[in-house]
């Protein structure tokens, strides 16, 4: 179904807080043991002991049947509130997830299971996200200890942040030794079966065994009907890279899986998305995106962009590249070869583009009217965008004239300055040499800091 009202009029018909991504998908932490349905709401933990004669617990877990209840209750869970502050903004333009994940194909498909028995404890998603460590050479601005093992280094080296005393760090499980790992491997044979897409997160993927093992085992088991989704930040060495697009090249030429998409991430462009991307090499991160594009004329390279307050100068030379790489590698089986998902940050509230001042707003509106200029339909390459991205884009722009509350919005310009101080002191780098056209902005967050 194509048509998001009428997506959102059958989600109706059971509550308007009705989601069937909480039931068709799931990212898996197994690194911490934890899951959540989307990527939305926080982390819950999997207890182990629920994982005993049921690894589909790992999805499953009693927390998430009881927020599935409360959803066919009518009741708005409190850990989706992404989507009800973008359904809040009660303007037709602004599509929230619910009903954006709702509509994908797979989860259409269980509607009517998933309504005649929605309690189900063995029930087995359709998208599945998992991560099996969180070993990562990068440490972006808007990560933390418990997805990046850098960053883990950094706060112990250095200590934590002002701003980030306070937050919730995992237990991480070495990865020989972690029993969510265990139940996972147990579930595989029956997951994936019936799983429409698999996503490998991290952590960085190709820095752990358990990635090349899935890639592995399905060359020699194919699953034809699989999606296999692998994220990776493009910046691992060399010899895993090559190891990593070598297999990506024979489940491909054998056709293993349904498809190939690798996700990555960049967020600006240049210098600018080094610094937010702390690890990032940009001229290496290009030529990985060529290499996977050039290996074979299937794969496909989307790039997950975190749309926060650092990206809005330099969007639009990143949309053009994205432009310019579509023309390269465009092909009969192939239209678009690199995609972008336009999300934006939330967390941490600092490096939201909430902080920017309404002199950005103008900046924004300029990116969804480069997005709507070239709409790929209108192109005479085929390249370019469509309707999700200005959907997107507008709905930051929304955001952004929303606002926030002049006392939460100067408390965050000051955590802004504060943070960005000491991540430069601890990791050599100068904010006004990176961004010199956001000085005003930058001493206008210093004078917050010194007042607030
Ligand atoms: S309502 Fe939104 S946040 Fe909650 S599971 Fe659905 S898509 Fe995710
Ligand atoms: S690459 Fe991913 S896991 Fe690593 S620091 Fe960046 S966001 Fe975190």
């Amino acid at each position: 179904m194509s048509n998001y009202s009428d997506v959102k009029k059958k989600l109706d018909t059971v509550s308007s807080c009705f989601c069937l991504a909480k039931w068709t998908t799931v990212t898996l932490h197994l690194e911490s043991g934890t899951n959540h349905s989307c990527h939305h709401p926080k982390v819950h933990d999997t207890p182990v002991e629920e994982l005993v004669g049921n690894p589909a617990a790992l999805h499953n877990t009693k927390f998430k049947i009881q927020q599935r209840k409360g959803m066919i209750e009518g009741n708005r869970p409190e850990e989706c509130g992404y989507c009800w502050n973008v359904e809040d903004l009660k303007s037709e333009s602004a599509i929230s997830d619910r009903i954006i994940k709702s509509s994908a194909p797979y989860s259409m498909a269980d509607y009517e299971k998933i309504k005649l028995n929605p309690y189900d404890n063995k029930l087995v998603p359709r998208y599945v996200e998992a991560s099996f460590s969180n070993t990562c050479q990068f440490k972006c601005s808007y990560c933390s200890a418990n997805f990046s093992s850098s960053w883990a280094e950094e706060l112990e080296k250095h200590g934590q942040y002002h701003n980030r005393h306070g937050e919730n760090y995992m237990k991480i499980y070495k990865e020989d030794e972690n029993p969510y790992i265990k139940a996972f491997w147990e579930w595989w044979p029956d997951l994936k079966r019936d799983l429409d897409t698999f996503r490998i997160t991290g952590g960085e993927p190709l820095l752990s065994p358990n990635t090349f093992k899935v890639l592995e085992s399905l060359l020699v088991n194919p699953e034809p009907n699989l999606s296999l989704n692998i994220n990776s930040n493009l910046g691992a060495p060399e010899v895993l890279v090559n190891k990593f697009i070598n297999l990506i090249g024979q489940l491909s030429a054998t056709k293993s899986v349904r498809e190939l998409i690798i996700y990555t991430s960049i967020d600006a462009f240049g210098a600018r998305a080094e610094y937010i991307r702390h690890g990032l090499k940009h001229d290496q991160f290009w030529n990985n995106v060529d290499r996977l594009l050039s290996a074979d004329e299937r794969t496909q390279v989307i790039i997950m962009c975190t749309f926060n307050a650092l990206s809005i100068t330099t969007y639009v030379e990143l949309l053009q590249k994205i432009c310019e790489v579509n023309e390269k590698h465009k092909n009969a089986n192939r239209p678009v070869p690199l995609e972008i998902d336009i999300a934006y940050l939330r967390h941490p509230f600092h490096q939201t583009v909430n902080i920017l001042t309404d002199d950005y707003i103008p900046q924004m509106e300029s990116i969804v009217k480069f997005i709507e200029a070239n709409q790929m339909h209108q192109s005479p390459k085929g390249v370019g965008f469509h309707n999700l991205h200005t959907i997107k884009a507008t709905r930051i722009l929304e955001w952004m004239k929303k606002g926030d509350s002049p006392a939460s919005k100067r408390r965050n310009q000051a955590d802004f300055y504060k943070f960005f101080t000491e991540h430069d002191r601890r990791r050599n780098k100068n904010f006004l040499e990176t961004f010199p056209e956001m000085d005003k902005f930058w001493n206008y967050c210093k004078q917050m800091a010194e007042t607030v």
